[in-house]
């Protein structure tokens, strides 16, 4: 028996082969096309990156149902990240999302996937995969005679990389940028997205690491000086996580989330205006406990960090963190953490229990205000009000429970979330307040300085279905970070800064470090007082968001919310004209 050969070339067949491929890639990148929240370069580069896999299916038609269930399969699942992201955010899956994923240990990572796990997700994936099986169906055999296979294969290899692959590395000639641009192209499909960012996340890791390793070789600042030269001081500088101030009743937030520090409120200095470049904590901190910023968002791998800065003003130097580091992993948390003189990581049970307390710190934290060094510069990272929000808490500090001073947006569904948040951050207010009640207590010379390293939409009035975070999507409670400063009555004895006629001040914590420096009484060359938010130079820059590897697409953040950041109105021209880099398409 002769197998059949059609003399003319079956063009369905091939056409329900592609069609088979694409769709793993296709319809997330088909939503996000008629969504138009994204444009059209991912839906091509994902259709054309797809044809790859025809390539076995042409070579062995005799074995095409099997090698297309073999592809299918693993393509299937790896374009779940994407689609359900898709499903939930609107908006296409990126690299950053891998980043937090891994950043992440295990478990934090499955409350982050359950955080975005809905009931109607389900029959959407079924549903999904059903597509797929019905695309399955109906594929049948192609069959060429081997030259015009070779060909076709050929086609479809130039196609799909060969062209990007070659035209990259004629027009690039440092290799490295011609592999980001490859990996640009490759991105939009799967299972690429999740290589790819792999792949990222893996390089900038490892740049972590030479940075750790080179620390010494990082330059220090230059012609340091210290207004506090050899007198004691201890700074301490508390990081908060996920928390959006508009949630506070500290700025306003009818229901009482921080009872403690409203009572402390004349103790505090409350900043109001203060937002961070970046919803995600990785990408945040880069800039806020570095040099770099927006505009240079590299220049965390070369230059010192707020703790070498400390230590080179000669502060013995301690980091307490109740963030997943649970075993010195080496993330990329973990490499800030290394530069410190003693760290103290105390999330380690988290395997067996996702809950986790933030008061867990308080104890580590005393043991450090009890250190005889007559000079101590402390970073306590928090878990503060990450999700989930109920983890946070003990059950026994569950305060909010019902519709009371809820909006009416939140839907019964919703409400549990809701309340659960604002418990959260009714916790955090316990636990930032007893920091500094202790550290009172110990009549420092010295100040506390806490902000959040972003905020967290949940389900707030202006967007009421939104719940966490997406810089494809922003919106103004990602951004909104508390920022307050208690100052010890020595230390406000000896630095003259009428800190109280500053706390309206539009500022991104971007520039955190000028801020921190001023305020620490050090000079060097590098500080820019224009940057720092308690300077008289101080000066109004762009509240810049966005992804700065796209430097087209940052936007001031008064884009996303006119109403919020209220500069004066002077202030607020500065600004605009200072903009040059606004309009984002996706937004
Ligand atoms: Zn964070």
């Amino acid at each position: 028996m002769t197998i059949k050969q059609p003399s003319r070339l079956d063009w369905a067949g091939l056409g329900w082969m592609f069609l088979f491929f694409w769709y793993f890639s296709g319809v997330t990148q088909l939503l996000i096309l008629l969504s138009d929240s994204a444009g059209f370069t991912g839906f091509r580069q994902s259709a054309l990156v797809s044809t790859l896999w025809m390539i076995p299916l042409i070579l062995f038609p005799a074995r095409m149902r099997w090698l297309a269930a073999m592809i299918g399969i693993p393509l299937w699942i790896c374009s779940l990240a994407g689609f359900g992201y898709f499903l939930v955010y609107g908006q296409e899956f990126s690299q950053s999302v891998i980043f937090i994923m891994f950043e992440s240990n295990q478990s934090e990572a499955s409350e982050y996937l359950m955080q975005y796990f809905a009931w109607w997700m389900v029959p959407l994936f079924i549903g999904y995969g059903l597509g797929a099986w019905l695309l399955w169906r109906k594929l049948r055999p192609v069959y060429l005679p081997w030259p015009k296979a070779i060909f076709a294969c050929l086609l479809l290899f130039t196609l799909s990389l060969g062209y990007t692959v070659t035209r990259q590395l004629i027009i690039n000639a440092d290799s490295h940028r011609a592999l980001d641009k490859i990996e640009d192209r490759l991105e939009p499909a799967t299972p690429w997205q999740l290589i790819v960012g792999y792949h990222q996340y893996r390089q900038q890791l490892s740049n972590m690491q030479a940075m750790l390793k080179n620390k010494n070789s990082v330059a220090p600042v230059k012609h340091l000086s210290d207004a506090r030269a050899g007198l004691p001081s201890t700074l301490v500088l508390v990081i908060g996580e996920s928390t959006n101030r508009q949630r506070m009743s500290l700025y306003g937030y009818p229901r009482q989330t921080t009872p403690n520090l409203d009572r402390l409120r004349n103790q505090l200095d409350v900043f109001d205006n203060v937002v961070t470049p970046r919803p995600y904590t990785i990408e945040a901190l880069q800039q806020i406990l570095t040099f770099a910023d927006q505009e240079n968002p590299d220049r965390y791998l070369t230059t010192p960090s707020v703790v070498n800065l400390m230590k080179q003003a000669g502060y013995k130097t301690f980091w307490i963190t109740n963030q997943q580091t649970m075993t010195k992993r080496n993330t990329m948390l973990t490499t800030l953490s290394q530069e410190a003189d003693k760290q103290v990581y105390l999330n380690n049970n988290r395997e067996q229990n996702a809950r986790q307390y933030d008061d867990d710190v308080l104890k580590p934290f005393d043991n450090v205000l009890a250190d005889p060094a007559l000079r101590k510069f402390v970073v306590v990272h928090l878990l503060g009000t990450h999700m989930n929000y109920q983890y946070r808490y003990p059950p026994e500090y569950e305060f909010f429970t019902d519709r009371r001073g809820v909006p009416p947006n939140v839907t019964d569904h919703q409400l549990s979330t809701y309340n659960s948040y604002d418990n959260a951050v009714r916790f955090n207010d316990q636990v930032v307040s007893t920091l500094i009640e202790h550290f009172a207590a110990t009549k420092p010379d010295g100040f506390l300085l806490y902000l959040s390293d972003h905020g967290e939409a949940v389900f707030d009035p202006d967007h009421p279905d939104v719940l966490g975070r997406s810089e494809g999507a922003p919106t103004a409670p990602m951004y909104t970070v508390p920022f307050i400063i208690w100052r010890s009555p020595s230390w406000k004895a000896h630095q003259q800064l009428d800190l109280a006629s500053m706390t309206s001040r539009p500022y991104s914590s971007a520039h955190f470090i000028h801020t921190w420096a001023n305020l620490a009484g050090l000079h060097f060359d590098e500080l820019d007082y224009s940057k720092s938010l308690v300077s008289t130079q101080y000066q109004v820059h762009p509240l810049l968001i966005g992804n700065p590897e796209h430097p087209k697409n940052l936007i001031d953040f008064s884009e996303i919310s006119p109403g919020l950041s209220q500069p004066l109105a002077r202030e607020k021209e500065i600004a605009k004209s200072a903009r040059r880099k606004t309009i984002n398409s996706h937004l």
